[in-house]
């Protein structure tokens, strides 16, 4: 009871990293410059001040200006309760149940706002909790994370170095407790404290490990890398949303061909895209995947959109193909085995990684769309040009094509039809030999619509 409320009035861990202070660091060493930080995260910190409290700019975007790079948010550490936070800015919300955060918003731009966390609890202490500002599982995974400390213990509870980065933009001080600087200019990621620990109470950072080191051009620290195969298993315990997430920022970070790699070298896959297995031991189904990743990177490279559905599409397209002959093989029709076979690959999916049903439409239909692409003569070219999805469903095509999965001059013909005029249209369509084309009478039910597929889908 006097051990928990000296812990929460001095704060727990860190005696020593209080006691020896952050190292201070000035602007003519690490460049950062006041000008660098977005005017929202400037209003944010100095509002804070003006009340009262310390406010840092912290996290990715400390990081990302040091390395020279643009920061794509950016968050704001104070010693401010999130109820203080709320009270400073009227528009604000309060999110979040496992980790509470305060969301500030100014115009169209929002700032997250995190109270200082305590650093992790000592194994000895962890007895004490009676509340459920943290709660802890028998494995060590820390399941909730509400209980606030000072800036030294929440550097400590940060994942890695180069993330525990606080930037004060009043002096433009960078103020930093475990060497992030350095491992920043070494480029090593470097998880802090024990690693077994530390991805023990958070699997995730697992994951966030090869994503970082792919995004940033690291190498991970030995000693952080070492248990991560070990323990790769526990990231089964995440609940599937949090893992889409997680994964979604690794594939659409525009360093997506190196996170998938990062991903299956420390064989973090397994349980999360099982099918790279399958796809990076064979040269030619690495070869679409490697044009789909890089495509995607360079899209948001070049400041586009990426689609997390289209994403998905191109991952489980071979999973999809391998289901859809099977289902061929055993004898069902082209229609209810692709139908079949797409409901179950994505359902396999949405097991281990929970992306939203919406995403299904758009899925299932660049999929059905492929074999479309394969007509080529009378009206069905045209339909399929006013397809809503047509343009999702040529990209693929293209990636197809460029992967060594679909013939290059289908996919050019595919390029000139759009932009052709009625005339080179014309010409362009393929004429059925003789006798092909020529729909039988069918004897009994109705009549498929003309122009459909035989495999074509109708998706509500
Ligand atoms: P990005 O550029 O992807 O936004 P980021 O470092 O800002 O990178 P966020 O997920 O936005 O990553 O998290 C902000 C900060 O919060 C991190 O820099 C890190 O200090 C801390 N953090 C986030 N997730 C965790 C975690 N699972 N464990 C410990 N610290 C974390
Ligand atoms: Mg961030």
């Amino acid at each position: 009871m006097i051990r928990r409320f000296i812990k929460k009035v001095f704060g727990k861990s860190a005696a020593s990293k209080a006691d020896s202070g952050p190292r201070i660091i000035p602007v003519e060493v690490h460049g950062i410059r006041r000008e660098q930080i977005h005017s929202c995260a400037l209003k944010t910190t100095r509002a804070l001040k003006e009340a009262g409290y310390s406010a840092f700019v912290v996290g990715g975007a400390v990081r990302d200006l040091l390395l020279g790079r643009e920061p794509k948010d950016f968050d704001v550490a104070t010693d401010a309760l999130p109820e203080q936070v709320r009270q400073v800015f009227r528009r604000s919300r309060l999110i979040g149940r496992r980790f509470q955060i305060v969301h500030v918003y100014c115009g169209a731009d929002t700032i997250e706002v995190t109270t200082y966390r305590a650093a992790s609890l000592p194994k000895e202490d962890e007895s004490d909790e009676d509340d459920d500002a943290r709660v802890t599982a028998e494995d060590g995974m820390l399941l909730r994370d509400n209980v606030f400390g000072n800036q030294a213990e929440d550097a400590e509870r940060r994942d890695f170095t180069v993330n525990a980065l606080y930037y004060d933009p009043e002096t433009e001080e960078v103020w930093e407790w475990h060497g992030g600087v350095e491992d920043a200019k070494k480029k090593v990621l470097r998880i802090i404290g024990d690693p077994i620990q530390r991805f023990r109470e958070d699997p995730v950072r697992m994951l966030r490990a090869a994503r970082f080191a792919a995004k940033l051009d690291f190498h991970i620290d030995p000693a952080t890398r070492a248990p991560i195969a070990e323990l790769a298993s526990m990231l089964e315990r995440i609940p599937s949303a949090r893992l889409f997430d997680e994964m979604m920022k690794l594939l659409l970070s525009g360093h997506a061909e190196r996170g998938v790699r990062q991903l299956r070298a420390e064989g973090l896959h397994h349980g999360i895209l099982p099918m790279l297995d399958t796809i990076l031991d064979d040269p030619e189904r690495q070869k679409f995947l490697h044009v789909a990743l890089h495509d995607t990177d360079e899209r948001v490279r070049q400041g586009h959109s990426a689609s997390p559905a289209f994403m998905l599409a191109c991952l489980l397209w071979f999973d999809m193909q391998g289901e859809l002959k099977r289902n061929r093989n055993s004898g069902q029709s082209d229609q209810s085995a692709l139908y079949d076979a797409m409901d179950a690959v994505l359902e396999r999916q949405r097991r281990v990684l929970a992306f939203p049903r919406r995403f299904d439409g758009t899925i299932k239909e660049i999929w059905s769309l492929q074999s479309r692409f394969e007509q080529r003569s009378g009206a069905r070219p045209f339909r399929l040009l006013s397809h809503p999805r047509f343009r999702a469903g040529y990209d693929f095509l293209l990636i197809r094509a460029k992967g060594e999965d679909a013939a290059q001059e289908l996919a050019d013909w595919w390029t000139r039809f759009p932009d052709a005029n009625d005339n080179e249209r014309e010409a362009m369509l393929i004429k059925p030999q003789a006798g092909e084309g020529k729909t039988k009478r069918r004897k009994r039910g109705p009549r498929k619509p003309a122009g459909e597929s035989a495999i074509e889908v109708k998706l509500g």
